[in-house]
């Protein structure tokens, strides 16, 4: 933004973040495929707000690397290749074994009921059917890291998490082939105890043992198709 651009007002910020926050969370959910046109008109008649703020919100977004802005072309929901996908899994193998060490010191008896009630809403989601259940349990299995890098209380930590977990549900989406959840529900579980046990060492171990499960439950061989922008917002 330029300096001769007036402030924008609170409200157009407000209108900004839930853009972005609505776009990011159908990316994370799969209910935007990797690939989808995210054109400025449609997304701003969607909303019903003006070009320029769509526009401020997908490059938010690229920010994050959730969305291609091409020159000329427009922006599109990332289409991450093997090589992104597999250097993602490699950054949270050296980044969570770091926010669990970090997160230990502040793991007490609320905290580990914090995490247990996750954990039980994982649970719930899973044993439920069709997609929307699937889509939430997706986001639930993810919220399970956000919630740990959430207890280490560094905020820049947990900005590496948010983007890390929402890019591999991005790539889960390309590339994963298990019909249930991405995220072992045990493995989570495993880990809680080992934490509660104040067993980090432990917790960490299991923690890359879950990101390879993760890794190797993907066929980077293929591609998968989602639904439209249209699709993804019931319009
Ligand atoms: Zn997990």
């Amino acid at each position: 933004m330029t300096s001769a651009n007036p402030a924008p007002a609170d409200n157009a910020i407000d209108i900004g973040a839930h853009i972005r926050d609505a776009i990011r969370e159908a990316i994370v959910e799969r209910r935007l495929a990797p690939g989808t046109k995210l054109s400025e008109n449609d997304v701003g008649s969607l909303f019903n707000v003006s070009r320029t703020l769509v526009r401020a919100a997908l490059q938010a977004l690229s920010y994050e690397g959730l969305v291609n802005v091409e020159k000329n072309r427009g922006a599109f929901v990332a289409y991450p290749s093997v090589t992104e996908a597999q250097q993602i899994f490699a950054t949270r193998r050296l980044l969570e074994p770091v926010i669990l060490r970090e997160a230990a010191p502040h793991i007490g008896k609320a905290q580990i009921k914090e995490l247990r009630e996750l954990l039980a809403e994982e649970e719930r989601l899973t044993n439920q059917r069709g997609a929307p259940a699937r889509r939430a349990e997706i986001k639930a299995s993810g919220d399970f890291h956000l919630a740990v890098a959430a207890i280490s209380g560094n905020a820049i930590l947990m900005r590496f998490m948010d983007e890390l977990v929402a890019r591999s549900s991005l790539v889960i989406a390309l590339y994963g082939q298990s019909v249930i959840s991405s995220c072992g529900h045990n493995e989570h579980q495993q880990i809680v105890d080992a934490l509660e046990k104040k067993d980090v060492e432990g917790a960490c171990t299991l923690m890359l043992r879950h990101i390879d499960h993760i890794e190797a439950d993907l066929d980077l061989r293929l591609t998968k198709k989602g639904g439209g922008l249209r699709d993804a917002f019931h319009v």
